[in-house]
Parts: structure tokens; sequence; C-alpha cells
């Protein structure tokens, strides 16, 4: 499946996407990527504009692997407004958030061996127009549609280009090889009501993070795959949980059964560990059992 003529995959480097929405009258860019790949998405965003600007940069949550670039591209483009969720002005507005997006910044350039990350400053990382559900951004013949879809963080936001390819947020899972993980941080049922938000869109093409667009099988059960992928994981540590497990036995085990080769190859070992402790916490939560049984 490919997207339509107006969208560009401009991912610069591995561990997160950037997609280039081109209209005639405003530009948009989803998400950046992480901040090592700034150079390299500038040009790549430069060979598809030419000569026009940079619009919009439309951020589909907070994490650091999906707007790293955003102080660089604000030096390439000054006029650039940057969208979010209401919850993704909040987050930038802490000093502790942008300190873990810088040092997780600088940990995988060193894993992806960039080099030293460029300078930036923090006061960059910000939100300059809040979006939630329903609004709508006008390219000129190509509009988009923001949907709030939660559970991954609490500014997850998906989007609608066209009318007919949505950018999934994080929240309803992400894909690898073949096979859809959970990635739900802050809650497993906002995560499956965003699952289920997304199939009522009914979207000919799906994008999924850290992904392009989806063909044949996988696109056809997506969002059945999705909510499995949700359901097993929860069961999995509330089985874990009933028989008395602590966090981190359920951590050891999950690992040990529920970490495969596609998730060895798309995610380092500590944000594995990161997410999979942070989703415990949250089923616990959830379901009354925020202390070990035993
Ligand atoms: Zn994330």
């Amino acid at each position: 499946m490919k997207t339509a003529h107006n969208i560009h995959d401009v991912t610069a480097g591995r561990g997160g996407k950037a997609f280039l929405l081109t209209g005639r009258d405003k530009t948009a860019l989803i998400d950046t990527g992480m901040a090592y790949c700034a150079a390299g998405l500038i040009a790549n965003i430069r060979q598809q504009l030419t000569d026009r600007p940079l619009d919009y940069i439309l951020v589909g949550h907070s994490h650091y692997d999906h707007i790293g670039a955003i102080p660089h591209l604000r030096g390439a483009w000054p006029a650039v407004k940057v969208l979010g969720a209401a919850h993704a002005a909040y987050v930038f507005s802490r000093p502790n958030a942008l300190y873990t997006i810088r040092t997780l910044g600088a940990q995988a350039a060193a894993i992806f061996r960039a080099g030293e990350l460029p300078p930036y400053d923090d006061a960059l990382l910000k939100i300059d127009a809040v979006v939630g559900e329903g609004d709508k951004l006008d390219l000129g013949g190509l509009g988009v549609t923001v949907h709030a879809t939660p559970g991954h963080t609490r500014c997850s936001l998906s989007f609608l280009a066209g009318g007919d390819t949505l950018f999934a947020s994080e929240s309803t899972g992400y894909i690898s090889g073949g096979t859809v993980y959970p990635s739900f941080i802050t809650s497993s049922a906002a995560a499956l009501a965003s699952v289920e938000k997304c199939r009522k869109l009914e979207p000919a093409v799906i994008v999924p993070p850290h992904h392009g667009p989806l063909g044949g099988r996988a696109r056809v059960a997506f969002w059945d795959d999705c909510e499995a992928a949700i359901r097993a994981a929860v069961a999995f540590i509330l089985a874990h949980a009933r028989q008395g497990r602590s966090e981190e036995e359920i951590l050891i085990a999950y690992e040990r059964d529920m970490r495969d080769e596609g998730s060895r190859r798309e995610q380092p070992l500590a944000a594995f560990r990161l997410n999979t402790e942070a989703m415990i916490k949250t089923v616990l939560r959830e379901n009354g059992l925020c202390r070990p049984l035993a």
C-alpha cells in the first residue's frame, strides 16, 4: 500500500519516522524522528519542498523519538508552528521531561553511532498552538483531522490525512516484522478505546508509528492485532500478579516469554524494560492490584 502523492516519507534514520504533507497552500510534518537525524531530515524535507517553507509540525506525542528534531527544524524554518495536545505542552514545560528528552536523544545518537548530538536550546521544544479531538487543518486540497487517542501517553494524537490515510498514534501498538506489539503506558483501557476509535475511521491507508503504510493482510488485520496484543499483555500481567508475583518477577517473566526476535531487533533492552515496567504498574493499578499479593 502506498501513500498519496502529497504524502512523503522523509525519515532520515532509525528510531523514529517523519512524514511530510504537501498541500496546495501549506505544508506539514507529522513527527520528526530523533534529534540525531535532524540534518538528514531537513535535507529530505528541502528536497521535497524546494523553496516552499515548512508551515506546521504535528506532534503525535511528546516522546524524544517523535519530537527530537523540533529545535533544529525551527532553526531551518523559524516561522514553523508546532501543533500538539495540551498535555504535550505541559510535558514540554517540565525541566525533568526536557532533561529526559535530551538524555535519551544523546544515548540514541551514541547507539546509532551518529556522534555528538548537535546543541540546541530547550526553550525551542514547545507547542505553539494546542490541538485536540476533531480539530482540522486545511493545507489546500489536503485536510488533516486530529483524533485524540491516549493510552501510550496522555498526549497521543492520531492524524487522518486526505480523509483516508491514518497516522495512528502509538497507543494502538507498533508493528515490526509483521508482529504487532502493545505500546500502552498510561492506560490499557484508553489504548483499547483508541484502537476502536481508529478502526471506526475505516482508513484505506494505515501508517502505524515507527512504520510505513501497511499493505495486504497486515492492514486488514491491524486493528484486531492491536487489540489482541493489548489484551494478551494485560492477561499475562494479571495472571502472574494473581499468582503472587512481584512487579520485578512479572517483568522477568514478561521479558522471557513475550520479548521475541522482532522486539529485540526494534527496541533496545533498556527502553523495552522501561516501557514494560510502566505497563505492569498500569495494569496493576487499573485492576486494584497495586501491591504484590504475596
Ligand atoms: Zn512513545
